[in-house]
């Protein structure tokens, strides 16, 4: 172990009972955490903190918007804190903390430094998609704590100009993500140029047990398994529904969602980059204001987009999966599937990004018939059913009847109308 603390034990604490000057904290972060009204650890903080001040491993499994990243940051600012407080020579980097995007890399760096803000530990976010030379200026700031995305880290260390030698808490987030695809490798060589003594944490809402295999394998002590409430991995805050509707209707039912809602922020996840950049055109042709991201868009498009979404001056963000993991947007009301996810935890991601903390939320899936496999296989992943929300024939026939895309097929609307009408007729 390489950092010391007196944790006072509390045996016969629980979650609900117990605040964070329990965990003899200092000072200048339990303070911060009463500004952030942070009045309470959540179940999550409250079974990761003590072991994470002991030195050990975990693997923590939580919902989606529980409070993971304080679970981790809360506890790491404290030992480097202390460390820092009783070493003279306590400069380089001590932590690093791997994430996929850039986003979440930027969202993690401000809640470390948040909740750091009364300390002296330095937190410095590092990704790519930016110019490198800015980052490269700050890493001279002694900084303390690296978040970052795996791509750029590796850059730079190469590069000479970021130094890993003093590493001694290594933590993924987003950990199944970041151990499957195409980082494991990245990581693999990551860890080879680590030193061998560390500390190494895993944070996911979603694991399985390929993950958990290959996750054990990298940890070297013994470690605390953690696990939140994890039989349905879906945010116990989300309220989530289906509705069958065809590919090519799918846009009319969500032009009529954003107009009964039109005071609600909405994040629509759409599989494709493709098919993000048609669906804002489609919106835009009914006068539909919205943003979108993907992976193709250029980083300062991303940021702005993000921008105006999180703060409330464009309520509609259409996005691929790049925005599914981890961000933390305020106030986000509905989630919209408007294509279903190609992987079944990434259906727990997204609709994971709104009901978050206190919050409540609600997320409806629009699933064409052939997209029927997928719908059975997410929830044979969460081991639920999802809720059918119905939709009536006249009903269906009206949404996209009344649509204001001039792209609708006339034909199949004329015959939809007379139908309508017939119908009207009968119940006369
Ligand atoms: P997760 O990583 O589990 O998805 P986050 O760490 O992003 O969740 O936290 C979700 C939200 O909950 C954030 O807005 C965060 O500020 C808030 N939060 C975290 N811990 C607490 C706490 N103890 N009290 C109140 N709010 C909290
Ligand atoms: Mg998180």
């Amino acid at each position: 172990m390489y950092f010391t603390t007196i944790v006072p034990l509390l045996p016969y604490a629980v979650s609900c009972g117990m605040k964070f000057a329990d965990y003899g904290l200092d000072p200048d972060i339990i303070r911060q955490l009463d500004k952030l009204k942070f009045k309470r650890p959540t179940d999550i903080q409250y079974k990761c903190i003590p072991h994470i001040l002991r030195g050990e491993d975990i693997l923590a499994v939580a919902q989606t918007g529980t409070g993971k990243t304080a679970a981790f940051a809360i506890p790491i600012i404290q030992l480097i804190h202390d460390k820092k407080k009783k070493e003279r020579r306590a400069d380089g980097i001590k932590c690093i903390v791997l994430v996929p995007t850039h986003e979440l890399a930027e969202q993690i760096t401000g809640v470390f430094n948040e909740i750091g803000k009364h300390t002296q530990v330095r937190t410095l976010g590092i990704f790519g998609g930016v110019d490198q030379d800015p980052q490269i200026a700050d890493l001279q700031n002694r900084n303390d704590i690296i978040v970052a995305t795996p791509g750029r880290l590796f850059d730079l260390i190469s590069q000479g100009h970021l130094r890993i030698n003093r590493v001694e808490i290594l933590i993924l987030d987003e950990a199944d993500y970041m151990l499957d695809l195409g980082f494991i490798d990245d990581i693999h060589d990551l860890r080879k140029k680590l030193p061998k003594r560390r500390q190494t944490l895993f944070f996911s809402a979603t694991i399985n047990d390929y993950i958990k295999k290959l996750a054990y394998k990298i940890i070297h002590q013994k470690a605390i398994r953690i696990q939140v409430s994890p039989k349905n991995p879906v945010a116990r805050n989300v309220e989530h529904s289906v509705a069958f509707i065809d590919m090519d209707d799918k846009r009319f039912f969500l032009e009529r969602f954003i107009r009964e809602h039109p005071d609600d922020k909405i994040l629509v996840f759409v599989r494709t980059k493709v098919r993000a950049e048609r669906v804002l055109k489609a919106m835009k042709r009914v006068e539909i204001s919205a943003v979108n991201i993907h992976g193709d868009k250029e980083q300062a498009d991303r940021t702005h987009a993000m921008k105006l979404f999180k703060s409330g001056i464009n309520k509609l963000l259409i996005a691929t999966d790049v925005s599914a993991r981890g961000i933390d947007i305020p106030q986000v009301e509905y989630v919209i599937n408007y294509d279903l996810p190609d992987r079944p935890e990434n259906y727990v991601h997204r609709v994971g990004r709104t009901g978050r903390g206190r919050h409540k939320g609600q997320a409806v899936s629009f699933c064409a018939p052939q997209e029927m496999d997928m719908l059975k296989e997410i929830q044979q992943y969460i081991g639920a059913p999802i809720a059918v929300s119905d939709v009536s024939k006249t009903d269906y026939e009206t949404t996209v009847l009344l649509s204001q895309d001039d792209e609708k097929d006339w034909k199949k609307l004329m015959e939809m109308g007379e139908d309508i009408l017939s119908k009207r007729k009968k119940k006369k």
